[in-house]
Formats: C-alpha cells, structure tokens, sequence
C-alpha cells in the first residue's frame, strides 16, 4: 500500500517536501492557509486544501489520524507550529516532523512529542561552513554530537597507499566505510585497497579522531 504524506505548510521548505515526495509517486496531502499557495501546489499534490492547521476541527475533517507521516512545514509562527504538532499529537498521528526555527522551539517539540525534528537553516549552514573551512570534507552526517559519517577527498599523500599501509583503524579509531571512485562505489574496503588521489573516503567515527585524520592525512 502506497503510504500517505501530509505536509502542512507550503512555504520553500514544506513545498520542497511536497514536490520531492510527489516525484516519487508518493500521496500527497498539502495543507496551508494561503489560498494562492495551495493553488500552487494542486497539481503537484494529490490534494490541496486551504486550512489552519491550529484548528483541530479542520485536521480532524480532513482525517489527519489515518496519515503515515505528517510534516509540519510551519517557520515564522512558532505558536502555530506548536499547536499543530500538539493537535496532531493528541489526534494520534503516529509520525510527526517538524521544523524547529530555534532550540527553544525544539525543546517545546520535544516534550510534545514529536518525532522528528528538523532545523534546515540551521544544518545548511553549519554544512556549508564545514565545507568552506575544510576543502578536503565534501558532507557530513551528524550521528550524535560527537560522532559523524564524512566525505573527506584523498589528496597525494595517501595516494598510493592501502589502508593497512595507513593504519587508519589503529592510528586514529576510525573506519573508512566506503571509498567512491568516480562512478564506482566500494563498500566495506579490504585492508589491502590502494587509495588513489581524488577518491571520496567515506569514514565514520569520533569527530575528534575525524578531524586528526584529516588534518594529518588528508588536510
Ligand atoms: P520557508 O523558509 O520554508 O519558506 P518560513 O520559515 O518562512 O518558510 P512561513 O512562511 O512562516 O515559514 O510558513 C510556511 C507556510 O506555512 C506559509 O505558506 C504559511 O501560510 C503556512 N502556515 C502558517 N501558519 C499556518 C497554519 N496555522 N495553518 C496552515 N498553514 C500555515
């Protein structure tokens, strides 16, 4: 059975969310209380509708319960954001998202009991600044605050080298998960794989270990 998306507020980001979701042939219920904005989006969600999220009645009519996964898309009126999630909790919505604009509002979000929070602004720029500052890290992912998955490029001085050869287990505590080689992926490297100058590492492990590798290594 196809699974059921609502995405209340179709502003950049709650509208990025219903277009993706859409594309990928999932069903789609686009909820806002600007009329020009779900006319926007009535044919790229399956259904469009004008409503205020922070009335319960209108979420109750619109079967808000029987949905896989809602997202609340709602920035500036953190109030409304609030009270959405809080209506959609107490409806019994099993999967709730919703983006956070500071870490107050996350911390409300988090005792009403939302699922997911996300702070897109917040991750982009720390993304982008991670990026600027180092070259050699293309992505990261945060795991915990002090774990990460990261992309980090070879340059020439481990060109040449296995992994063994590197010690990278050993020396620094950390595990190359991956390398990327232009079009190809190799997954769970041997020990003895050569690394080339220009290979995306993909490795995992303690930021503090991470940034010792690249800065040694690779940086
Ligand atoms: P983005 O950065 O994603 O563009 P934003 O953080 O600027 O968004 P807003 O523009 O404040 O956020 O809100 C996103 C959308 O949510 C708007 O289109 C707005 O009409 C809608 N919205 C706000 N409050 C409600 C509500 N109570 N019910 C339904 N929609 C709402």
């Amino acid at each position: 059975m196809k699974k059921e998306f609502a995405v209340i507020g179709l502003g950049r980001f709650g509208g990025s969310i219903c277009k993706t979701l859409s594309e990928q042939g999932m069903e789609v219920l686009a909820i806002d209380m600007d009329e020009d904005k779900v006319n926007e989006f009535a044919n790229i969600a399956s259904h469009a509708v004008v409503g205020d999220s922070t009335d319960e009645s209108v979420l109750k009519s619109l079967g808000i319960r029987n949905f896989d996964h809602v997202i609340v898309a709602i920035g500036a009126n953190i109030q409304a954001s609030i009270l959405t999630t809080l209506i959609l909790k107490e409806l019994g919505v099993d999967n709730i998202t919703v983006k956070a604009q500071n870490d107050y509002h996350e911390k409300v979000l988090t005792k009403i009991g939302a699922n997911r929070i996300v702070h897109p602004e917040r991750d982009m720029g720390r993304r982008i600044a991670t990026n600027i500052v180092s070259n050699n890290v293309l992505d990261y992912l945060e795991l915990s605050d002090e774990h990460s998955i990261v992309e980090i490029v070879a340059n020439n001085r481990v060109n040449g080298h296995s992994l063994i050869d590197l010690d990278i287990r050993a020396k620094y505590g950390i595990n190359i998960v991956a390398i990327k080689r232009g079009k190809e992926i190799i997954v769970s490297p041997q020990a003895s794989e050569i690394i080339r100058e220009g290979d995306i590492l993909i490795v995992i492990g303690a930021d503090v270990d991470i940034n010792r590798f690249e800065k040694k290594v690779v940086g």
